[in-house]
This record gives C-alpha cells, sequence and structure tokens, in this order.
C-alpha cells in the first residue's frame, strides 16, 4: 500500500529509487584480551583504521562542490582534525598496549573520555564538538568492524538508491552523493541543517526532519523522495510512478535550459532591470560567481580569512586575497564585508571578553567586537582601500545597529585614508561605502543610514532572526524563523523605500534572495539587487525573466498588510501560479 510521508524539503527535485537503510548510532562493543605476540596486529588494524577514516573525509572534502558555503568546509577539516588528533590517532593504540584490548574496546574508552570531557566544557562551542567526536568515533569503529552498509565502503549497491539514515554529517553526504544516490532522507536536521545546506548545492533531492520514517520503510521498498513538496513516497503505485518519473525528466530538461541565461540580462516581462550578484567566502565561490555571469559579488565574507588559524591576516595578506578577488571578477565590482566573527563564528586567535554572559548572537558580534579591536578594523579597511586602487572595489559594514556605530566607523576610515596618504599609497577616494541592515534597528533607522551612505544591504539571515527572537542556529525554534512574516517583510520594504528616497540602491543579499519562490515577492517589495549563491543565480534569473512587477508589487502591498506568515505564504504560492 502507498503511503505518503512528510519531511522538510532541502536540496531540490525529485529522486526515484530503492530504499537502503543506513545503520546508525555506536554498536555494542565485545571486550577481549589480545595475547602479547598479537598486539602488534592489533595496533596494526587500529592504524590501517585511521588512515581508512582519514583517507574517506580527504577525499569527501575533494569532492565538496566549490559553491558550497565555507562552513561545511570546516566540518569535515574538524573530523580530520580529529581523525589526525593525538586523542583518536595514538592514545586508542597505547591503551591497546597498555590493556591487552582489541582496537574496538580501547576506542571505546577513548570514545568515552572524549564525550565525557567535551560535555563537560563551559563554552557551548566546544561543548557541541561532542558531537563530532561522536560521529569520528563511529567512523574508525566502522573501518574496524569493516560494518556494511556504510556509504563510502558499500560502492555499488547504493548507486541508484535512495539512502534513509537517522542523520547524516556533511562528510556522508558528500559520499553518498559521490556513489550516485538519486536521495537523501534523513529522520534528524532542520531546514538550516548543516548537511541541508549541503545538499543544496549538492543537488540532491533531499528530505530531513522525517522523524522515525525507518519504522514504516523496509530495504528495498520503492520510493519516491519529492523534495519539491517535502514528501516521501514509500511503495507508489504504477500511476504515481509514472507522474514522478515525467517530473523528474522535466527537471533534468529544466537544469539544460538554465544554463543557456548564463549571460543573458536580468530583465522582468515588464522591463525592469534587476542586479544578480553573488556571495561568495572561498576563491572557488568567486570563480563560480563569474561562471554564471554574476554582475560582481553582493556579498564577500571575509571571516574565512579569520578562522582556523591562531594568528590574525595582516594588511598584505588581505591585500592580496582582495586582488585575487577583483582578477577572478575581472572589472565587475566586489562588495567587501569587513569581518562579522562572533556568533557561530570564531578566531582562535581574537576572542572577545564576554563578561561571562553566553549569547554569542546578541552580543559583541560584526561592527561591534571590531570597535572594540580597532586594530583588527584598522588593518582590514587599509588594506581593502588598497585594493580599490585595482578595481572596483565597496565596502560593507555587518551588524550595524545605530547611527553612533556609522559615525566610529567614518572616522576610522577617515584615519586608515589618513594613513594610506601618509604612506603614499593609492586608493579610491570615493570608495563606496555600505551599510548591512540585519538588526531591526537597522531597518528602522534605514534613512539615517541611506542619507550618509552609498550603498544599503539587507541581510535576511540575521534579520530574521533578531526580529522573530528565533536564534538562526536552534532547530527547536526553526518553526518560528521564517523570512515571510509580515514583520520581516515590513522591515525589507522600509529599507527598500529609504533607499529610493536617498536615491541609494539597496540589496538583498540573505538565503532569501537565493530562494526563487521568494524572487516575485521581492521584486514587489521594491528590491532590485540581489546577491544570492551562485548556484542559485540562473534559476533565480529564471523567476526574474518571469516576473511582472507591476503584479507582484500588488501582491506585496497584501502580504505587507497580511496578519501571519501562513497568510503571507498563501500569497506568494497565488503571487507565482499568477501568469
Ligand atoms: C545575513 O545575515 O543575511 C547575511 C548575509 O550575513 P551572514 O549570513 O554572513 O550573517
Ligand atoms: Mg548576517
Amino acid at each position: 500500500m502507498t503511503l505518503v510521508l512528510h519531511g522538510i524539503s532541502a536540496g531540490k527535485g525529485v529522486g526515484i529509487g530503492k530504499a537502503r537503510l543506513l545503520r546508525r548510532g555506536y554498536f555494542e562493543i565485545s571486550h577481549y584480551s589480545i595475547p602479547a605476540r598479537y598486539l602488534h596486529d592489533e595496533v596494526g588494524r587500529y592504524r590501517a583504521a585511521i588512515g581508512a577514516v582519514r583517507r574517506q573525509l580527504e577525499d569527501a572534502r575533494r569532492q565538496i562542490p566549490r559553491d558550497t558555503p565555507l562552513d561545511i568546509f570546516a566540518l569535515v577539516d574538524v573530523h580530520l582534525m580529529m581523525a589526525d588528533d593525538s586523542a583518536f590517532a595514538y592514545e586508542p593504540v597505547r591503551l591497546i598496549e597498555q590493556h591487552r584490548c582489541n582496537a574496538e574496546w580501547a576506542l571505546q574508552m577513548q570514545r568515552e573520555m572524549l564525550l565525557q570531557t567535551f560535555r563537560a566544557m563551559d563554552d557551548p562551542y566546544l561543548r557541541a564538538r561532542a558531537e563530532d567526536v561522536e560521529q569520528v568515533a563511529r567512523r574508525i569503529l566502522l573501518a574496524l568492524l569493516s560494518e556494511r552498509p556504510e556509504p563510502d565502503q558499500a560502492g555499488a549497491p547504493l548507486r541508484d538508491c535512495i539512502v534513509l539514515a537517522e542523520d547524516l554529517t556533511p562528510a556522508e553526504a558528500v559520499l553518498l552523493q559521490q556513489q550516485g544516490v538519486r536521495a537523501l532522507v534523513t529522520e534528524a536536521g532542520g531546514v538550516a541543517s548543516h548537511t541541508a545546506i549541503l545538499a543544496r548545492s549538492l543537488g540532491v533531492p533531499t528530505l530531513v526532519g522525517l522523524r522515525q520514517a525507518s519504522q514504516y520503510i523496509r530495504h528495498d521498498e520503492q520510493l519516491i523522495v519529492d523534495a519539491e513538496r517535502g514528501a516521501l513516497v514509500v511503495a507508489p503505485d504504477a500511476r504515481a510512478l509514472r507522474h514522478y518519473r515525467r517530473r523528474a525528466q522535466r527537471a533534468q530538461r529544466a537544469r539544460a535550459l538554465l544554463k543557456k541565461l548564463t549571460g543573458k540580462p536580468a530583465l522582468s516581462r515588464d522591463g525592469v532591470a534587476v542586479a544578480l550578484r553573488a556571495n561568495a567566502e572561498l576563491p572557488e565561490e568567486l570563480r563560480a560567481a563569474h561562471e554564471c555571469g554574476a554582475e560582481g559579488i553582493g556579498l564577500y565574507r571575509t571571516e574565512f580569512l579569520f578562522l582556523e588559524r591562531e594568528d590574525l591576516p595582516g594588511e598584505e595578506e588581505q591585500l592580496e586575497t582582495y586582488l585575487r578577488a577583483l582578477r577572478v571578477m575581472a572589472g565587475a565590482p566586489v562588495t567587501i564585508r569587513s569581518v562579522d566573527l562572533g556568533a557561530d563564528k570564531e578566531c582562535p586567535g581574537h576572542e572577545p571578553r564576554t563578561g561571562g554572559h553566553v549569547n554569542p548572537a546578541l552580543g559583541l558580534r560584526g561592527i561591534r567586537r571590531c570597535l572594540k579591536d580597532p586594530a583588527v578594523l584598522c588593518t582590514q579597511l587599509r588594506a581593502i582601500l588598497r585594493a580599490s586602487a585595482h578595481g572596483p572595489v565597496r565596502l560593507c559594514i555587518p551588524m550595524l545597529s545605530g547611527l553612533e556605530e556609522l559615525r566610529q566607523v567614518l572616522s576610522w576610515l577617515e584615519r586608515a585614508k589618513n594613513e594610506l596618504d601618509a604612506a603614499g599609497q593609492a586608493y579610491d577616494r570615493a570608495l563606496p561605502l555600505g551599510a548591512m541592515i540585519e538588526v531591526p534597528a537597522a531597518a528602522l533607522m534605514a534613512d539615517g543610514f541611506a542619507a550618509r551612505l552609498d550603498f544599503l544591504a539587507i541581510g535576511t539571515n540575521d534579520l530574521v532572526q533578531y526580529t522573530l527572537a528565533a536564534d538562526r542556529l536552534d532547530e527547536e525554534v526553526s518553526y518560528l524563523y521564517d523570512p515571510l512574516h509580515p514583520a520581516v517583510l515590513r522591515l525589507i520594504h522600509l529599507t527598500a523605500e529609504a533607499g529610493a528616497r536617498h536615491g541609494v540602491p539597496v540589496s538583498l543579499c540573505g538565503e532569501m534572495a537565493a530562494d526563487s519562490r521568494y524572487t516575485r515577492l521581492l521584486l514587489g517589495l521594491g528590491l532590485r539587487d540581489l546577491s544570492l549563491h551562485p548556484a542559485m543565480l540562473l534559476e533565480v534569473k529564471q523567476a526574474v525573466l518571469r516576473s511582472e512587477v507591476a503584479a507582484a508589487s500588488e501582491y506585496a502591498r497584501s502580504a505587507l498588510a497580511a496578519d501571519d506568515a501562513g497568510a503571507v505564504a498563501l500569497l506568494v504560492e497565488r503571487l507565482n501560479r499568477s501568469p
């Protein structure tokens, strides 16, 4: 009998295939003694398992698409570092020798010890690393037990299948994609989970948050993942199969058609021009931005220069990085955002004093943090200014919450310019300066910012979290985190209007810009400049080409007056269905 289960869509599209249930969790480990003469072999077994894990992770890292957000690479790197660390690479070897026990038991002892240590940590970031310890230990254990089916070891059996797992790490998702799975389904996870984000750039139809789905599905059962509608069809009948096969073929043809839009101007049906720019962090993303025909970089996040290192990046190193971005973008403007450290982006060599309070999203992050430590800000400003002598650079400031902060930034910018003048260094004297509008206070003060600045950039990722008081990383409140909430739309509209009044361009560079379901709504709210992940740019361009701004504005007006996000969602559906 056909059964339909509902989850949260992550990657797009439709996948049809046989079910493969991946075993999860840690296994019952038996403990046995190893005779002294075999200890050497047991240590060898353990080292071989570590080597295999390292190779799997390195392989996974190489296969991550280059336009994937930086934090996904960082997650795989954390696992690689852990596998290389003495805690996993050597300590279990010592335990095998000391206790004359099997490798699995030594690993188990070490795992317990590490979990206890991590879980007792005060720092929530470090406490959360317990999850990584668990995943790395599990991976080593599977390599030891040669347990199958492990995605990266099962090989051919997973090709063309739909994998159902309790949860998947980003590395596992990459390995599964490499093996040619048709779709992924996880019982855990929310829309902002790292695996969900990765699935989107991998292009694998994915559903997350299908709680207890494995209870209803047998190995080898026919499944359809409809990631457009968030549905998992179990044991579909012939009619459903025909329907979904046709849809999967259509989707494939549509992908091929999208490629043809590269280089075509993004004009709505009623002739409104929309600038489509790219968000980038890594050099690879810059290349992807250039290749998909982005009109420059609308948001160049610079945190990657600061993360995963003990020291701070110097002026010359930063200059070199910004010049490289300019070279890749070949004359298109690059909007460099001053560093937005804090909250979930920590830099070991540059940690703030928290005064014992723990709410990093509301604490010292972004420009607040730089203003507390102006040396970091000044170095970066000088590097950005110097880069501006070589190509079109724009400077953008994150997390501004008021004009007083802007005044301070302007004075540090002035000082950086004076220093460069004194040193005889060239820079663009009219370097365009803009503010990220991502705090409700900034949106409410948008007129003040627009009057003093050259552009505004709405960061909806944060604007949504701060407006709705729903942490963007907390799955428990993800049901509240909704960019369609009328309060969020009103702040976006307010900002767009303030920009229009002052003749200052307003872009939107949060994830909302990358979702083609919202393109018409955003045009209707007055936006003419969107910056998004290069992987989504052509799809959003297609949505622009099919839009009529006049009609979208009507719907947007109703959305602004709506009572709640549900009502807006219905309006958006109608707007998107309208011709
Ligand atoms: C945003 O908040 O929407 C944004 C683009 O910045 P980040 O995601 O880097 O916080
Ligand atoms: Mg932000």
